[in-house]
């Protein structure tokens, strides 16, 4: 192969591949494949949840989705405020019930509350600005909302947080959720002169200022990932996206005014030959998640465009419906099934369902620009350099195929393996796999080690990673284990004191034999020299 440049930058731990594969420094990456097969659902009544539980089970279990976010805004038996409930939704016992059903069947529930913007649907206000109009951006609209698109909340309200982190307290308590989609979409009416505290002021600051604002309860706090939908944060203009899509009311220039760890889902619902925010997203620093809607061919577009510019930030993809819960769940169990269609809206349930069909089954499949083996006889490279395609990670504590923190990255025609967005190293060891095991074959590879060790990383794993070969298949590794049960050709760097060869043979989780001999030792060193420094070393 020709050349495999690798470079660790405040190194922990190794990484392996399967098959043949260098991965190293205690993450993985992620890979055009991705990771997360989702689908956003909108929360309906209590009386869905049998067919939602069928449609889990039969529909989207057998497609291989593995998480649901469910919007689920008022729909709930809200106890801290039984005021902003909408009737008929789930109580606690429902969510607890759901979270439990979905977990069994390995899919991730993520609750949703659409914050800030979408706080009435035509001529309908939704609970918080009915119950509190005093937190009403536009009170001098009137109550049929004529004339404009959807009411917001004040972001300057000094009392509306408090209100509403009360509210996705208890979704996140009753969902036993590990992460939360806060919405924040097509927010238009923003910095509005009927506000008397934000009348003037820049809508960037202000959008800004809610998506901080929620970051600190659910990061800070919580410790929770962040999701939100980008539109907000792109310019209509530039990307060409026009003004539902991106943003032409000023609050575009909050995309560097937010925390990187935001998990971006990035929806367009149109036929395009190019969705230019997958790269902007990705070059700000935020994982992306591309999620599409009800037209097939749009949102399989989307999805391999998406894959094509993976840098290693796009962590998968993500299917909407935007109809009814109880439409969506018969027309994925039954194509032929008579469901309502929404006015002007596509093919509605039917076409939601099917795009979501031909998504899946298309993430089952390498890339298209990554399809082939490397010819026999001929060095091949195994990485593209502007993106991870062909590449899984598996991070210990994370699900295979969640690069977590961005450790694995491509970048500069190679691939990187950082820690330096972990705050501290807790153990998260992360190899990255190669799509196509081998069996016969020469591995190349050129690495360096450069930084400072991330903190929290034990004195063994200072520059220390390495290729694991003769590795179990990704699939097959515990969620929590450190290392792939392999045979490691490991790589050191110096200390700059004393010897400390590279090249040597580890074997976690199994053993050797050498010269006739079964070896129990964990490590045997090689006769290598040491390599201290920033220096590029040819394996
Ligand atoms: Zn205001």
């Amino acid at each position: 192969m020709r050349r495999l440049r690798l470079m660790m930058t405040s190194l922990c731990a190794f990484a392996a591949l399967a098959s043949l594969a260098f991965a190293q420094g205690g993450s993985q990456p992620s890979t055009g494949n991705t990771t997360w097969r989702a689908v956003h659902l909108m929360a309906s009544g209590r009386e869905d949840l049998p067919l939602l539980k069928r449609a889990i089970d039969e529909g989207m279990k057998p497609l291989g989705v593995n998480v649901v976010v469910l919007e689920v805004n008022y729909r709930f038996e809200y106890q801290s405020h039984p005021e902003l409930r909408e009737g008929g939704g789930m109580n606690k016992d429902d969510a607890r019930d759901l979270a439990a059903f979905c977990r069994d069947r390995g899919i991730r529930l993520i609750p949703m509350f659409n914050c800030l913007g979408h706080q009435s649907w035509a001529k309908d206000t939704a609970p918080l600005l009915k119950k509190y109009p005093q937190f009403d951006e536009t009170p001098d609209v009137p109550a049929d909302n004529k004339g404009i698109y959807c009411r917001s909340w004040c972001p300057l309200h000094p009392e509306v947080n408090g209100v509403v982190f009360a509210l996705i307290h208890e979704l996140i308590d009753a969902f036993a959720a590990d992460a939360f989609h806060v919405g924040m979409d097509e927010v238009f009416l923003i910095a509005s002169d009927q506000c008397k505290r934000c009348k003037g002021k820049d809508p960037a600051e202000l959008f800004a200022r809610a998506v901080n604002d929620l970051h600190g309860h659910l990061v800070g706090s919580k410790k929770l990932p962040m999701l939100m939908w980008g539109d907000r944060l792109l310019d209509g203009k530039s990307t060409k996206y026009g003004k539902w899509e991106a943003s032409e009311n000023g609050t575009a220039p909050a995309i560097d005014r937010v925390p990187k760890d935001i998990i971006m889902c990035d929806w367009h619902y149109e036929l395009r030959e190019h969705y230019p925010s997958v790269e902007i997203f990705q070059a700000k620093g935020f994982r992306v998640l591309p999620s599409s809607w009800n037209n097939p061919k749009a949102a399989l577009a989307f999805l391999e465009d998406a894959r094509r510019v993976n840098k290693g930030l796009v962590i998968g993809h993500m299917g909407t419906t935007w109809v009814g819960l109880a439409s969506f769940c018969k027309a994925l169990l039954d194509p032929k099934a008579e469901v309502p269609k929404t006015k002007g809206r596509n093919a509605g349930p039917q076409g939601a369902a099917e795009a979501l069909r031909v998504c899946m089954k298309a993430m089952r499949q390498p890339s298209a620009s990554n399809q082939t083996l490397p010819p026999k006889g001929q060095w091949t490279s195994l990485i593209r350099g502007k993106d991870l395609s062909g590449w899984t990670p598996k991070i210990k504590g994370f699900d295979l195929g969640e690069n977590y923190m961005s450790t694995f990255r491509a970048e500069d025609g190679m691939i990187k393996v950082a820690y330096d967005r972990y705050p501290k190293f807790e153990g998260n060891f992360g190899h990255l796999f190669y799509k196509h095991p081998f069996s016969k074959y020469k591995l190349r590879v050129e690495y360096r080690f450069v930084g400072e060790q991330v903190p929290g990383g034990p004195g063994w794993a200072f520059r220390n990673s390495g290729v694991m070969i003769h590795c179990q298949p990704p699939e097959t590794m515990g969620k929590d284990q450190e290392f792939p049960v392999s045979i490691e050709v490991q790589f050191l760097g110096g200390s700059g004191r004393g010897t400390r060869p590279t090249g040597n043979v580890c074997t976690p989780g199994t053993n050797i034999v050498m010269d006739g001999k079964l070896i129990t030792q964990h490590c045997i060193e090689s006769k290598s020299k040491t390599f201290d420094g920033d220096q590029w070393v040819t394996v």
